[in-house]
């Protein structure tokens, strides 16, 4: 067997008692022929190997370069050296990859994160990206235990789709048919009989309309999968291709809907800081570093744990979208023309809009409920004022929009007639209408984008830093 090794993060936290263990990695950095830095990614504490004087020849030293990976064994000892607790006096190392410090690209210096996306196969090996794909992980990870806690069952919803109602945002189109010379019809229009599936298909932007069917059935399902939005917006909160959380639940009102996505979102927090602190605190330290270039009034009032403390230990505010036209038209921006978008009853807000809420008036996550139909998709439950639905977004502080969701409208007559008005192919989704022919119940749900999830609890500013891929408009890069 050749894996026998201890993971550098468990060694790290055990007594040096001179103990034989193997380990392995990659070094980080090589000083005196004698401080090997090593480094396997599971913390960003390196783990300090020693070579004893004399033991490693000079080919084989001169082969211990950052970014070659050994293999390591040796007695683990008290450290005599400080900023470490232990070290691993080497009895053996062997490289098992050479690495070729004229052409590596990932020296022990700073890099920009603009440099490190067009690395992207390589800033894994940076301590950054390490600390936000181990969070991040940890995220998913809390995702599905809290729904299990709660008897949600994880729904897979499909990721190809013949329903285009959903009306979220441009589409993938998924087609078998060649592109330079389609089956044509009479009219000229593409025969989407002849496609793969005989019709035309998308890649999902929303699991939702199935995650109701199996709610109407389950009681409570969430999905946890890729969604697509072909929408052109090249900006550092949307992605061409990420990941979203959609809870959907029988019996559930508007307000249990809050309830839910608010102690989700507290629940999810509260996992990375109790099982991902150093991690989180070196995110801390890189924010509070890249602020410092920023002007004064630009730098955010809290570090980034206490940003998530300050989030966990107080309530979401809640207010209504007419509220918070109201705090807009009344605010010193509005008045001073700050805003470049239009503030009036009826426009939907801008993500201007949802900062000035959250980071300006209340410092805090706002839930913002009962907006204009007209702004909003048609399932949305219509509000006794028969203006306004009961939909929420939740904006969150750097972000913006972090959750979208609504009580869904459960009165076959209302829902088709707003089909009706919004052209909605009635007939096309008679198998979405099923749901409320046949045992209709009061229902609600929500989606949660779950790379601004990751950005927010990492404090990094740019979407692409939080996916280890990113696509988006002009790049699809690895
Ligand atoms: P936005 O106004 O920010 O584009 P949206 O109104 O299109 O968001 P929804 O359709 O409600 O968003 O989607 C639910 C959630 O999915 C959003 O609250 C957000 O967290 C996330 N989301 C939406 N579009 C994207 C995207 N292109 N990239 C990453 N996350 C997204
Ligand atoms: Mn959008």
């Amino acid at each position: 067997m050749f894996n026998k090794r201890v993971k550098i993060k468990e060694l790290l936290s055990t007594e040096p008692q001179g103990q034989e263990v193997t380990v392995m990695g990659w070094v980080r950095t090589f000083r005196n022929n004698q401080f090997i830095a090593l480094n396997d990614g599971s913390t960003n504490n390196n783990l300090q190997v020693v070579a004893t004087l004399g033991m490693l020849n000079d080919e084989t030293q001169k082969r211990i370069t950052t970014g070659a990976s050994l293999k390591v064994t040796g007695n683990v000892v008290a450290s005599l050296g400080k900023g470490q607790k232990l070290d691993l006096n080497a009895t053996s190392i062997e490289i098992l990859g050479d690495c070729d410090a004229a052409e590596y690209p990932m020296q022990q210096k700073k890099h920009s994160l603009e440099f490190l996306r067009e690395k992207a196969h390589l800033r894994f090996r940076t301590n950054t990206f390490g600390s936000i794909f181990r969070v991040r992980h940890s995220l998913a990870f809390a995702v599905h235990k809290f729904f299990n806690e709660k008897d949600f069952l994880y729904l897979h919803t499909p990721v190809i789709t013949a329903s285009d109602a959903e009306g979220a945002g441009e589409m993938f189109r998924v087609t078998t048919l060649p592109f330079d010379n389609p089956p044509r019809n009479e009219d000229g229009t593409i025969n989407f009989k002849e496609d793969f599936f005989g019709k035309s298909t998308n890649l999902t932007v929303s699991g939702q309309l199935e995650g109701e069917l199996a709610a109407t059935a389950l009681s409570d399902i969430y999905t946890f999968g890729p969604t697509f939005r072909a929408e052109n917006s090249n900006t550092t909160r949307h992605l061409a291709e990420f990941w979203m959380i959609e809870p959907e639940m029988a019996f559930y009102d508007i307000e249990d809907n809050m309830n839910l996505a608010e102690e989700f979102i507290k629940y999810i927090i509260r996992h990375a800081m109790d099982n991902n602190r150093e991690d989180l605190e070196f995110l801390a330290q890189r924010l509070a570093e890249e602020e410092k270039q920023l002007p004064q009034d630009k730098r955010s009032d809290l570090g980034l744990i206490e940003k998530l403390e300050f989030v966990l230990n107080n309530a979401f505010e809640r207010i209504t979208y007419t509220e918070a036209v109201n705090i807009l038209l009344e605010s010193p921006a509005y008045k001073k023309k700050k805003f470049q978008y239009e503030v009036s009853w009826g426009v939907d807000l801008q993500s201007e809009h949802e900062r000035y809420l959250v980071e300006k008036h209340f410092k805090k996550p706002v839930i913002v409920t009962g907006y204009p139909a007209a702004i909003k998709a048609f399932y949305m439950r219509m509000n006794d004022d028969g203006k306004t639905v009961a939909a929420m977004d939740i904006l969150a502080p750097g972000i913006g929009e972090i959750v979208g969701g609504s009580q869904r409208e459960e009165r076959l007559d209302k829902l088709v007639q707003r089909m009706e008005q919004m052209h909605i192919p009635v007939e096309e989704m008679s198998w979405y209408l099923d749901t409320r022919r046949y045992g209709t119940v009061p229902h609600a749900g929500f989606g949660l984008g779950f790379e601004r999830m990751v950005l927010f609890v990492t404090g990094m500013t740019n979407i692409r830093d939080v996916i280890p891929f990113a696509r988006t408009p002009k790049t699809c890069e690895f």
